[in-house]
């Protein structure tokens, strides 16, 4: 089937916008597969970190001077930009966190440790990151709660029946992601949502590769908490979001204490500010949030139903590329992928793949991508995975098949 480029972006157009492609690594041009770690930045979110930095900077929502008061403007306007990318109904649902990671802590101590005994459950999936995983446990650990995983098939895609009659009256949380990182599955995440409904289970969904590659609308997903990281989505790191529903939020209590989440305080008592603020402890990344409304502008301005298009179509021209090399095998074959290719080169170590490649300029992830039990659930030691982005070009794919036709040659 002749794979043809979607017209409607213009890659060398965006490719101009990334100063760093600009960069040659080991003499070759950079060739950069390594999206799903970290995306690139626009210089569109560079410039506005600047610009803050610059002009406006200075403490947040308590100043009556003028930078303070356009320093909490720009915050602001920041959150209305987010809940306006994901369709939240409000913007005071959508609190700052230092990314998917924090926002996941977050839930677990807030709204799931306060009424979690021993005997309830939670519910994950087998191809969860870590920062799925470990907070869970951690909990467990503590309540003597029970943490079960919902499987998957070969193909790396969840056993939806299972994951039915797991949702008993005993799930106190599902967990879940969107898209996974490690094998690039796109998971049901509306008809999951469904299934827990029906049984009253609510649903935390990690959106971290999900928000860079598609649109989210979470009132469509029906979920209750929706976490994403700003740098997958080529915004600032050490900036993210969760968001909540309203009657949540409301009702969870605070997760730190300090400045900017009281109301009031004295020695005997405090109370709290109203949601975001009561999650927002201490000075927060305000050029972060910034840089990330200004990578929420950009990509909507590329629209995602596009970037959406151009990465399926990265993706299957990858998949038919990289497929011709001798002993490629792809891990995660899932009939609904985003643009996530991991794989073995025979019997050639992940690493070793890696390190030759990246003498040719080309950057992509070896290991286990920060979910172990998906590696292990396919007995290898590691994958090699090539990541797509916004950026990427058909041309970058042949030099990464290139590349490997190399690493075989030095085996
Ligand atoms: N979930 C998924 C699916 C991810 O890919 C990542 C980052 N690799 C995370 C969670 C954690 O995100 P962060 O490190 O930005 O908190």
């Amino acid at each position: 089937m002749p794979i043809t480029a979607n017209d409607k972006l213009d890659v060398h157009k965006i490719r101009a916008d990334f100063p760093i492609l600009q960069r040659r690594v080991h003499g070759k041009p950079l060739v950069y597969l390594d999206t799903a770690a970290s995306a690139q930045r626009p210089l569109a979110v560079i410039e506005a970190i600047d610009g803050f930095y610059r002009n406006h900077n200075a403490n947040i929502h308590r100043g009556v001077h003028t930078l303070s008061q356009e320093a909490t403007e720009d915050y602001e306007q920041a959150r209305a930009k987010i809940a306006g990318f994901i369709n939240a109904p409000s913007k005071l649902e959508c609190v700052f966190t230092r990314g998917t990671t924090e926002s996941i802590n977050l839930v677990a101590h807030s709204f799931v440790r306060p009424s979690l005994k021993a005997g309830d459950e939670i519910l994950i999936s087998w191809m969860e990151h870590h920062s799925n995983i470990v907070p869970w446990q951690l909990l467990c650990e503590e309540t003597g709660a029970i943490l079960k995983v919902v499987p998957m098939n070969t193909r790396g895609e969840l056993e939806l029946d299972t994951l039915a009659e797991m949702l008993t009256e005993r799930v106190k949380l599902l967990a879940v992601g969107q898209i996974s990182n490690a094998l690039g599955t796109v998971n049901p995440v509306s008809e999951i949502c469904t299934l827990a409904k029906q049984q009253g289970v609510p649903v935390l969904v990690d959106g971290a590769q999900a928000t860079p590659h598609q649109a989210v609308d979470v009132q469509a997903l029906d979920c209750d908490f929706y976490c994403f990281s700003g740098h997958k989505m080529y915004g600032p790191t050490g900036i993210g979001v969760l968001w909540a529903r309203a009657g949540h939020l409301q009702a969870m209590p605070p997760y730190q204490g300090g400045g900017e989440m009281i109301r009031h305080v004295s020695f005997e008592k405090s109370t709290f500010n109203d949601a975001p603020g009561k999650f927002e402890a201490g000075t927060p990344n305000i050029a972060g949030a910034v840089g990330l409304g200004a990578a929420v502008d950009y990509l909507q301005s590329l629209g995602m139903g596009n970037v959406a298009r151009r990465e399926a179509e990265l993706l299957a021209y990858g998949t038919q590329k990289l497929s011709q090399v001798d002993g490629f095998r792809m891990i995660g074959t899932a009939a609904h992928k985003a643009g996530v290719l991991s794989f073995v080169l025979g019997d050639i170590h992940a690493n070793d793949v890696g390190t030759i490649v990246d003498l040719h300029g080309v950057a992509i992830r070896t290991g286990h991508h920060c979910a172990m039990p998906v590696v292990q659930f396919f007995d290898l030691p590691a994958t090699a995975r090539a990541s797509l982005g916004i950026y990427n070009t058909f041309e970058e794919i042949d030099i990464l098949a290139d590349a490997l036709e190399k690493v075989l040659g030095m085996f």
